[in-house]
């Protein structure tokens, strides 16, 4: 039932309790039980574009207020939301009841462009930030190879090399607590790199090995190498590191999806999907190991590959743990090296705009036939040359194919957009993808790559929204944290996570609360195509649910910066429990 219609009950119930009461008691058990929680469903109309909220948004003077407190899910599909009176019509026997005590219920959270991957490969490696001691690391490297088939590398990361200047350490301990395994330990700042003595021999290093120029194979009084190498010697050990396995690539996506699914997330879009991904999500999605959705964007650089899907075509049906119908190009490169296409040269390199197009490797035909071929096409903009000539290229299919509009073809990024091009978005019906953590990361530098004038262009959120521009938000993961909190609240404040700097950096860029959790719910459904299914809380959509320990659009309005502490208490994917705080794993009956 709808919240709207839960309303509509309560109020028939003034006039007639005892009919609608006993159509509320009809209703067959939910198998999930959600009560006691500040619920947002989401299903009151869009704000304007300037983000003033509709009139039908549930506020009072003070702002938001939770449109509802409970939600009942059976299998794979929510079928109540409303109140907790209400509610418990759903409760039978079986079915497991999470008292939530107050926190806040949001449609489960998007991420609409990630790197999956790299992200469950650092799940697989030892976590040595914050480690104080080379005992403390050597400890941690021990109880992680209990895990680890002998014989197998094992890789660590995030040591501060900074605390290591005055005492390395040595092949010596680490060595003899993890003798079976090689290991390789990089520094938080890729400089340095610690290994055991398996490590070193698998590599080939010796006495008699030379470090290359501009880098150094520590070595002890008798010339052996101590296990540490510095700068550019690291790569003697890195690139001995054989690549992963099938298995192992497998379990890094598993990794990462899992990841998300601790994070809030209940479904990711996945910005380039090889033959190897597609592999790995295909598989194991036919073993229901998937824990969060994915909607993959099949890589372009794997032409092979994108060529096989458009004889097949695209999925068409919703409601799969995997749906693949979309594929991800590059038109250009990045702004922070100059890789951006500008259409004047770049403020502190005059003489230069970067490169775009066929010199970028951008293969016009290919995503033109998979355009055609039904298949929504994100393409990777950042310049605002990059961006006008991504337009131009879009606005050229769709003249040859106007139905070709309905796939909402996207811009991965739009970073820099001049003035003229800003409207062009809504024109073609093209979504900006963008990443609210990219304008607080770049902030130290952007305005010197772009100048004071072209710079009011860049990550302008507002003035491609006022535009009449949809956008998705996400977090380009692993180039930038995906926690929901540090997103919400670059989007809200555009502030880096020192607060910093005080206002905001160019805050009429701002969005609102509601926008900026519109941003990672209902705007990254649409950029799916899943707006039927998602997106909103309310009966018969699925069971898609991220519950949290803060109230963005409470806090989001009084005091953003308390964002930043904000901790996911569960995530549920299709009425699947994928995580729970301790607080709320228990189940109640
Ligand atoms: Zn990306």
């Amino acid at each position: 039932m709808e919240a709207r219609t839960a309303i509509l009950v309560r109020t028939l119930r003034g006039l007639a309790g005892f009919w609608a009461t006993a159509a509320m008691a009809a209703a067959p058990p939910a198998d999930l039980l959600l009560v006691g929680g500040r619920v947002y469903t989401f299903t009151w109309d869009e704000p304007a574009s300037d983000g003033a909220p509709a009139a039908n948004a549930p506020r009072s003077t003070v702002g938001f207020r939770p449109d509802a407190e409970a939600v009942a899910i059976r299998g794979d599909r929510i079928v109540f939301v409303g109140s907790g009176r209400d509610a418990t019509a759903y409760r039978g026997p079986k079915t497991r009841v999470m008292d939530l005590g107050g926190a806040t219920v949001l449609p489960g959270l998007v991420d609409s462009h990630t790197h999956i991957v790299g992200l469950g490969e650092k799940q697989s490696q030892v976590d040595l930030v914050g480690v104080a001691s080379e005992a403390d690391a050597v400890a941690r490297v021990a109880a992680f190879a209990k895990g680890v088939p002998k014989g197998e590398w094992i890789l660590g990361r995030g040591r501060d090399e900074g605390a290591w200047a005055n005492h390395y350490p040595t092949k010596q301990l680490l060595s003899e607590r993890v003798p079976d395994h090689p290991v390789v330990l990089s520094g938080l700042h890729g400089f340095a790199v610690w290994a055991n003595r398996l490590a070193l021999e698998r590599a080939g290093l010796s006495s008699a090995t030379a470090a290359p120029e501009g880098g150094e194979i520590v070595k002890d009084a008798s010339g052996e190498p101590t296990g540490l190498l510095l700068n550019r010697a690291t790569s003697l050990l890195t690139d001995a590191v054989p690549g992963p396995t099938d298995e192992q690539y497998k379990s890094y996506v598993l990794a990462g999806l899992t990841r998300m699914a601790r994070d809030g997330y209940v479904a990711v879009h996945e910005a380039g999907a090889d033959r190897r991904l597609m592999k790995a999500f295909q598989s194991l999605d036919a073993e229901g190991r998937l824990p969060v959705r994915v909607y993959a964007m099949l890589s372009v650089s794997d032409a092979d590959l994108c060529r096989e899907w458009l004889r097949r075509g695209p999925d068409r049906d919703n409601g799969r743990m995997l749906t693949t119908r979309s594929v991800k190009a590059f038109y250009d490169g990045a702004l922070g090296s100059r890789g951006a296409r500008l259409l004047e040269d770049y403020s502190d390199r005059p003489g230069h705009r970067g490169v775009s197009g066929t010199q970028y490797g951008f293969d016009q035909a290919l995503v033109a036939d998979l355009m055609k071929g039904g298949f929504q096409a994100a393409i990777h903009a950042i310049g605002d040359a990059g961006n006008r000539e991504t337009l131009d290229f879009i606005e050229s299919v769709l003249r040859a194919q106007p139905e070709s509009r309905v796939l909402r073809h996207r811009i991965e990024h739009a970073q820099v957009v001049h003035p003229d091009d800003v409207p062009r978005f809504a024109r073609l019906g093209v979504i900006a993808s963008m990443e609210p953590p990219h304008c607080v990361e770049d902030k130290a530098w952007a305005e010197a790559r772009l100048g004071p004038v072209r710079v009011k262009g860049a990550y302008a959120w507002r003035t491609l929204h006022k535009a009449g521009a949809r956008l998705a938000f996400n977090s380009d993961l692993t180039g930038s944290d995906h926690d929901i909190f540090y997103g919400l609240h670059a989007a809200i404040t555009r502030q880096d996570k020192a607060l910093q700097p005080t206002g905001g950096w160019y805050p009429e860029e701002r969005m609102t609360p509601e926008e900026a959790v519109r941003g990672y719910t209902t705007w990254n459904a649409y950029a799916a195509a899943w707006e039927n299914e998602s997106g909103v809380l309310a009966a018969g959509r699925w069971a898609d649910v991220t519950v949290m320990d803060i109230d963005p659009l409470v806090v989001g309005a009084s005091d953003p910066g308390r964002l930043l502490h904000g901790s996911i208490l569960a995530t549920i994917v299709g009425g699947k429990v994928a995580y729970a705080a301790d607080a709320l794993r228990k189940p109640r009956r």
